[in-house]
């Protein structure tokens, strides 16, 4: 029996004028999601139909499913003609082996085929339960799975019955572009993911320290990057070299200015960068109150020197909630491996918690913003993955 896996998104984005544009970015974002494997992929109704696939890759095919926004269910269905015996054939082989309580969903599109829908998932049911009457009971109301029989106007029926979750969202592109800054820590592979997710398409900058912060740490960071990129159609990581600014800052200004005034260079440079690439917004992984430099009045201090908009998904967020996410997305393992990040370089023993603004901009002006902005600017690495 052939088979194929019917892909549905969220119909509840799709308004009007909106509805051709969300269809195509998504059917384009599949396609690029299954590159290099074969199958066949068409529109259906509201839907997706991928076909053609070999056995064997349909595990991976789920994998990369489960990887695109915009996907909301999918399901892996039996593809036979219209015909009530060849269609309760494919509806008893996908129930062996079952237990538990079952319902049979009938849905008809082609108004020309005998028995009608309520009949067909009666007579169907029944030949279900007199098959397999010893493990499967029928419940209409919270069923353990259905049996769902799609009959349509082409002449081909689908029988499902496992529907899969994908991770829902907006597909990749469609709202937008953004800069997320990335460290080899827990938050931001997380605020980019939900960023991603909602539609927007990324681009990550790292800021590595050199020597402070080794080959490892950064090798960290293309780890967490290319993981992001699995969502994002891939990505590109932009690596500013940091050091100079970080001794520079160390040099100059006191201590506990450290962690305050480091922030704000990566907020320009990172605004600088974003609008060099057509970027609309800063995605950070800050998380109020989590550590001193994300205290609204560091958040003040850093977000003054920017005029784009900073996202911040996971502002609000507990760790645990945040560490949640970043299992799932497959992340956490590698947040936590020991690595010097450049923020943990050159550490004050008391960073200021709640600095002031004008305290700052007066410390600032020991050091030549601009130029050190220039250098670190016209020394950045591009990956592309
Ligand atoms: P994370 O878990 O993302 O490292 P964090 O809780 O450790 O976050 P901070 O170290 O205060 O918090 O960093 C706050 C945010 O600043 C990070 O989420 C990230 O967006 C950005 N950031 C910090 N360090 C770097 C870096 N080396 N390169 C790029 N962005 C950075
Ligand atoms: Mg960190």
């Amino acid at each position: 029996m052939e088979s194929a896996i019917i892909v549905r998104y969220c119909e509840i984005h799709l308004k009007g004028k909106n509805r051709g544009f969300f269809e195509r970015l998504l059917k384009t974002n599949i396609e690029k999601g299954l590159k290099g494997i074969k199958h066949t992929f068409n529109p259906m109704h509201s839907r997706y139909l991928i076909e053609d696939f070999d056995e064997a890759d349909y595990p991976l095919i789920c994998e990369r499913l489960h990887k695109i926004p915009g996907i909301h269910t999918f399901s892996r269905a039996l593809v036979v003609s219209n015909d009530i015996k060849i269609i309760t054939d494919a509806a008893l082989s996908i129930c062996e082996g079952k237990s538990g309580t079952f319902k049979v969903i009938t849905n008809r599109a082609d108004k020309t085929f005998s028995p009608n829908s309520v009949e067909t998932s009666a007579l169907i049911g029944g030949k279900i339960l007199g098959k397999y009457g010893d493990n499967l009971k029928v419940a209409v109301k919270n069923p353990d799975f259905t049996v769902d029989i799609d009959i349509r106007e082409d002449g081909k029926t689908f029988i499902y019955n496992q529907t899969e979750r994908g991770i829902s969202g907006m597909p990749v592109g469609s709202a937008g572009r953004g800069l997320l800054l990335i460290s080899g820590g827990i938050d931001s592979p997380v605020a980019g993911y939900m960023t991603i997710k909602r539609g927007m398409k990324i681009d990550c900058i790292h800021f590595h320290s050199f020597p402070y912060t080794g080959e490892a740490a950064k090798e960290k960071v293309v780890t967490l990057t290319k993981k992001l990129g699995e969502y994002n159609c891939g990505v590109n990581l932009y690596v500013v070299p940091f050091t100079e600014i970080q001794e520079e800052i160390h040099k100059k200004c006191p201590e506990e200015y450290m962690i305050t005034l480091m922030r704000r260079f990566m907020m320009r440079i990172a605004e600088k960068l974003a609008i060099s690439l057509g970027d609309q917004a800063i995605i950070t992984g800050e998380s109020l109150g989590q550590v001193a430099s994300q205290t609204i009045e560091s958040i003040t201090s850093s977000n003054s020197v920017v005029k784009m908009p900073v996202l911040r998904p996971v502002i609000a967020f507990d760790k645990l909630d945040i560490i949640d996410i970043a299992n799932k997305i497959d992340t956490y393992e590698t947040s936590i491996l020991p690595y010097e990040d450049c923020c943990t370089v050159f550490l004050p023993k008391f960073p200021l918690i709640k600095p002031d603004l004008e305290k700052v901009i007066r410390n600032e002006r020991q050091l030549d913003v601009d130029a050190l902005i220039e250098r670190a600017f016209s020394k950045i690495e591009k990956y592309e993955f």
